[in-house]
């Protein structure tokens, strides 16, 4: 039995409940359960479809901008363990690291590009410039980010439900059923000695447990192209948008946009347009469209995730705000998150969420 002493009261942590499974909750879970917790998760897949409809990649660079991502390093330090470990978990591989090419738009891009090449910080990060007849209005070449990759998330989230299934409730969850003791947590008739909360951008929606006006969810759409082989480049690339190699020759994710006030989960024509017509900048071949995805991406006011434990109710957690990079940060946010919970770690000051007052 695991004793931790809090805030004077002793907790045990061998039950944890976790609301909701998409990256967030499969994370924390995994950690979890890898240390021996008895996790149990509360999950109604169709409330929010961005984790199974993610691009999937990791990328510790702000492309548009050339910036490194808040804690890239930290993020990256235990990612590749992380996810080799789940796909040994679920026997099914969905991990795939591979360089991104960013096309440099002009002289200046380029320069810049070797400027920091050269850079103690970046060098690790960046490689030489290259050219491809592929791509279409690249003069200045494509520049090589390394340290990336993607994961299929569909392939993660359906590999580790039919593990886990035994432990998976599909229902919606209630918070106002949710009844607080010391030392424990009740739900309906299920006893846990906490609860982390992970269910998206419909915390803001639902969860009456945050702190007021957190987050800022924005839309996201992409499509599942098929494209002429022999006319595509066939690694990562970055333009306006991302074009996705998948596992099957000659298909294709491209996306996203990013739209903020529609939270409707509903793909629209204006978005396919504007994908289609980003694509044919880089790309001149035929396009098959063969889907168009659509999900809610569960960002915050600061840009940053979060994680931590309520301030009042001291077995309850969080782990959410993974924006557009979950698979960039999730493995060293669920690290951080466990060692809190069963180590009382404290987690890094940027990323905590009691940066945010709880006054309502
Ligand atoms: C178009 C698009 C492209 C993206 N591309 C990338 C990318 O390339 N790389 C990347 O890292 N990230 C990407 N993202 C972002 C990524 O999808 C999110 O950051 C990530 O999915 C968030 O995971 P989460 O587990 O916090 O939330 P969610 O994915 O929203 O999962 C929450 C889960 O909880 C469930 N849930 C919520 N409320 C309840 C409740 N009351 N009861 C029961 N269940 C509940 C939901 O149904 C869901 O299953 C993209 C997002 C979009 C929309």
């Amino acid at each position: 039995m695991r004793l931790f002493l809090l805030n004077s009261i002793n907790i045990t942590m061998n039950k944890v409940l976790i609301v909701g499974q998409g990256i967030a909750g499969t994370s924390i879970g995994f950690t979890l359960h890898k240390k021996q917790v008895d996790v149990t998760w509360i999950d109604q897949p169709s409330m929010s479809q961005a984790s199974r409809i993610a691009s999937g990649l990791y990328n510790p660079i702000v492309l548009k901008r050339m910036r490194m991502v808040h804690l890239a390093e930290a993020f990256l330090s235990n990612l590749d363990v992380f996810y080799r470990d789940l796909e040994a978990f679920i026997n099914t591989q969905f991990y795939f690291p591979s360089d991104i090419y960013r096309v440099l738009h002009d002289a200046e891009e380029q320069n810049n590009w070797y400027n920091l090449k050269d850079n103690k910080k970046w060098s690790a990060f960046l490689g030489d410039i290259i050219h491809d007849v592929n791509v279409q209005n690249s003069p200045f070449g494509l520049g090589i980010v390394q340290q990336t990759g993607w994961c299929n998330t569909a392939l993660l989230l359906e590999g580790f439900q039919q593990k886990m299934k035994n432990h998976i409730i599909e229902d919606v969850f209630q918070h106002d059923e949710l009844s607080i003791e010391d030392g424990t947590v009740a739900y309906k008739n299920m006893t846990f000695d906490a609860v982390v909360f992970a269910e998206g951008w419909r915390a803001a929606m639902d969860n009456p447990f945050y702190p007021k006006d957190v987050f800022r969810p924005s839309k996201g759409e992409l499509l599942t192209v098929e494209l002429e082989e022999d006319k595509a480049f066939d690694k990562i690339l970055h333009f306006k948008h991302f074009l996705i190699p998948l596992e099957k020759k000659g298909h294709f994710k491209t996306g996203a946009t990013y739209v903020h006030g529609d939270l409707s989960e509903k793909i629209t024509e204006s978005s396919k347009a504007e994908l289609l017509k980003s694509l044919k900048t880089v790309y001149r071949g035929s396009v098959n469209t063969i889907k168009q995805d659509v999900g809610i991406r569960a960002a915050t006011k600061d840009r940053k995730p979060i994680i931590g434990q309520h301030p009042k109710f001291n077995n309850i957690y969080f782990l959410n705000g993974l924006g557009s990079r979950s698979i960039l940060m999730a493995p060293y946010l669920s690290k951080s998150l466990a060692n809190l919970m069963l180590e009382q770690t404290p987690v890094d000051p940027s990323i905590d969420i009691n940066r945010f007052s709880f006054l309502t």
